[in-house]
C-alpha cells in the first residue's frame, strides 16, 4: 500500500504555456537523487495519481517537479492550474532505482535526456557523487524547441562549479539554431558529433544514463549497442542505464 502525505505548493513556475517546475513542501522521507514520487490530486470525486522524478536534490528545502501538460491529460491540466498554498498528495517514501549507486564505475559519464526528463540529471548533479566519481560528465538535452531549454541558468552554474568537468550540449529539433545541434540525440551518437564537440571517446569506460522519451531510450540504446556497449543490469554489470518516463 502506498503511504501518503499531503504537501502544500509554494510555487508553480510556469517556462512555457504547458512546461512547468512544481515547488512542494512536505514532509516526507528524503528521496535519493534520481528516485520519483507519485503526486496524487482529487479530480471528479476520485483519487488520482502519476508518477515524476524529483529535480529537486535530497537536501533541498523544497520539493520539486519539472512537468508537462499533456494535451487533454486530466492530471497534468490540473497540476498547471495548481497556485501557492494549494494542496497536493505525494509518497512518503520514494521509489526507483535509477540512482548514482546502481551504476557500474568509469571514467566518463553520459546523461541523455529529453524534455522533462532533465530533471532527474539536476538533482543528480546537485549532489556531491557523481563529480567524486566521474573525470568528466557530458549531460545532452534534447526538446522540440529552444524556449524548452530550462534550467539553463543551473546548468551554468554547474559548469562553473566544476569547469574541468561538465560538458552540456542541448539538441533543438523543430527550431533550428547554430548554437545548438538541431537533430534528435542518437544522430549525435552515429554522427559521432558529441565525441568530436567534446574531445570523449565513447568506449568501455564510458557510462550512460538515459531518461525521457520511450522512443528516444530504445533508438538510443540501439545506437550504443552497435558502438559495443550493452545494457547495465543488477546480474550482469553494463554501460547503459535506463528510465522510461512513460510507456
Ligand atoms: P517529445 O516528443 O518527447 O520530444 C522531446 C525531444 O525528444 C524532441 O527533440 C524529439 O524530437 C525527441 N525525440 C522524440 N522521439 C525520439 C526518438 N525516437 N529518438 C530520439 N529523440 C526523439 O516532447 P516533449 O515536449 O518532452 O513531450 C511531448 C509529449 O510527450 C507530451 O505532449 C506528452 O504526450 C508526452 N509526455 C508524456 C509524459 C508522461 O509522463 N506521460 C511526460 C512527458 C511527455 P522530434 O522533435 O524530432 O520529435
Amino acid at each position: 500500500m502506498e503511504d501518503w502525505q499531503e504537501g502544500e505548493i509554494v510555487d508553480n513556475k510556469k517556462w512555457t504555456n504547458n512546461l512547468a517546475s512544481l515547488f512542494i513542501k512536505a514532509d516526507i522521507k528524503p528521496h535519493q537523487a534520481g528516485q520519483f514520487t507519485r503526486l496524487g490530486l482529487i479530480i471528479n470525486n476520485h483519487f488520482v495519481s502519476r508518477s515524476y522524478s524529483y529535480a529537486s536534490a535530497p537536501n533541498d528545502d523544497l520539493l520539486e517537479i519539472i512537468y508537462i501538460g499533456i494535451p487533454d491529460g486530466i492530471f497534468s491540466s490540473k497540476l498547471l492550474e495548481l497556485k501557492k498554498g494549494d494542496k497536493i498528495s505525494l509518497m512518503r517514501k520514494a521509489i526507483g532505482y535509477f540512482t548514482l549507486d546502481e551504476i557500474p564505475n568509469g571514467k566518463n559519464l553520459w546523461m541523455l535526456a529529453t524534455g522533462t526528463a532533465l530533471g532527474v540529471f539536476l538533482s543528480i548533479l546537485k549532489t556531491e557523487s557523481p563529480w567524486n566519481r566521474f573525470e568528466k560528465i557530458i549531460l545532452i538535452h534534447g526538446v522540440r524547441r529552444s524556449e524548452e531549454l530550462i534550467y539553463e541558468n543551473l546548468i551554468e552554474n554547474l559548469k562553473n562549479g566544476h569547469p574541468k568537468q561538465l560538458i552540456y550540449f542541448s539538441c533543438v529539433t523543430r527550431s533550428g539554431n547554430k548554437k545548438h545541434f538541431n537533430y534528435r540525440i542518437p544522430q549525435g551518437l552515429k554522427l559521432k558529433d558529441f565525441e568530436r564537440s567534446s574531445k570523449i571517446k565513447i568506449n568501455n569506460d564510458s557510462q550512460f544514463m538515459i531518461c525521457g522519451n520511450p522512443e528516444m531510450i530504445k533508438d538510443t540504446t540501439e545506437v550504443l549497442r552497435v558502438m559495443g556497449l550493452q545494457k547495465n543490469r543488477r546480474v550482469k554489470p553494463g554501460n547503459i542505464t535506463v528510465e522510461r518516463y512513460w510507456v
